[in-house]
């Protein structure tokens, strides 16, 4: 199943080229920060006040997006200061030039209270392969020993080099409902959770925009996962409670900002389609589920391309956060069997919501982002 949308419109044919902005409303700028990962791109914004600008969010480490960013600061900002910073999340495509730039423009960093913790502690979840805890969890999710070994010798793209600003020691914090006026404008604050745990969203009723950092995307369905730190999260029923949230605040005619693909419309349409597309993927676990599985054989229902490294263990994570949400609707029963959980489905009306349609799992890679 492909999740791209066929019933969204995009009203930017292509994006602002690198160190550029393009006005996407009155005092509100779109630019571009280059990705060394399957998503080539992030989407940043700036929001103009009376004395200065608000950034939102700050692209991935390294001097490539440092330079673009001191780029921007130069040509794009009227000779404006920058007085605010926001990250809608932690994760480090959002908030990985945040230490340089509240260093530069001496300026606070606004985040949520959870992500500003998350991102002050978490580094890869797979460093700590050699932990019991760890090693726990992917040996009952059914993944090899010697597969983590691999991987724990294997250097992450996301990891700080010396050359790194160190992130914010202070924060200002973000909280749901809470209204944001710059330029005369409010912007509420919408959170969601799943992808991250309490994912920041800028919306503005006046203008009818939504920033959705990577809670609502058009295209990609983002990541959301099951990590050996939580091992019982069930991060897609948030996930799930998320879209129903937005469903019932965002009106259609909301053009929205996204972190990754292109600005968009028919939000709703949208939801529709990532609520869909979650269902069909917990269909599809529940349908292989009849003979007792591991998590680890069923991540080829999920996925259809071969999985590597890090990318194996995303995807594994994407399973087991599904599987999770299916024992917390009671469809699925899990059991230790030795050293390994095997997930049976319980639904006893399985064969009736079975769709002829939902057996090929899409040609997908999943998310880092
Ligand atoms: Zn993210």
């Amino acid at each position: 199943m492909s999740t791209e949308s066929t019933q969204l419109e995009y009203p930017y044919d292509s994006p602002p080229p690198f160190g550029t902005t393009q006005e996407v409303a009155p005092g509100v700028r779109w630019l571009q920060m280059p990705l060394p990962m399957s998503l080539k791109y992030i989407n940043l914004y700036l929001i103009e006040d009376e004395d200065g600008w608000t950034i939102v969010d700050t692209g991935i480490r390294g001097d490539e997006t440092r330079d673009l960013w001191l780029k921007v600061i130069e040509n794009e900002l009227k000779g404006k200061p920058v007085t605010r910073i926001v990250c809608t999340h932690m994760h480090p495509d959002h908030t990985g030039q945040a230490g340089f730039l509240t260093q530069h423009c001496r300026v606070s960093l606004s985040m949520s209270f959870q992500e500003y913790l998350m991102a002050k502690t978490m580094g890869p979840m797979t460093r700590d392969g050699n932990h019991w805890q760890t090693e726990a969890y992917f040996e009952r999710a059914g993944i090899e020993k010697s597969f983590l070994e691999e991987l724990h010798n294997t250097p992450s793209s996301f990891a700080p080099t010396a050359n790194d600003h160190p992130f914010p020691i202070s924060f200002t914090r973000l909280v749901e409902g809470q209204i944001l006026t710059i330029g005369g404008v409010e912007w509420e604050i919408i959170c969601g959770m799943g992808h991250s745990p309490e994912h920041v969203c800028l919306y503005s009723k006046q203008h009818r925009i939504l920033i959705s950092g990577d809670q609502i995307l058009p295209i990609v369905t983002s990541n959301v996962s099951v990590h050996p730190t939580e091992p019982e999260a069930n991060p897609l029923l948030g996930w799930m409670e998320s879209h129903v949230k937005f469903k019932a605040l965002i009106p259609n005619e909301t053009l929205v900002l996204p972190a990754h693909n292109l600005p968009f419309y028919n939000v709703q349409a949208r939801l529709d389609e990532l609520i869909e597309h979650h269902e069909d993927r917990m269909l599809q676990l529940e349908e292989n589920c009849v003979t007792p599985r591991v998590a680890a054989d069923l991540l080829p229902v999920l996925f259809a391309r071969k999985l590597e490294g890090y990318t194996k263990i995303m995807a594994l994570g994407e399973c087991v956060a599904h599987l999770h949400c299916l024992m917390s609707r009671n469809r699925i029963e899990r059991t230790l069997e030795g050293n390994r959980y095997l997930y049976r489905s319980i639904a006893p009306d399985l064969s009736t919501r079975a769709h002829p349609d939902r057996h090929e799992p899409p040609d997908d890679l999943p998310r880092m982002v």
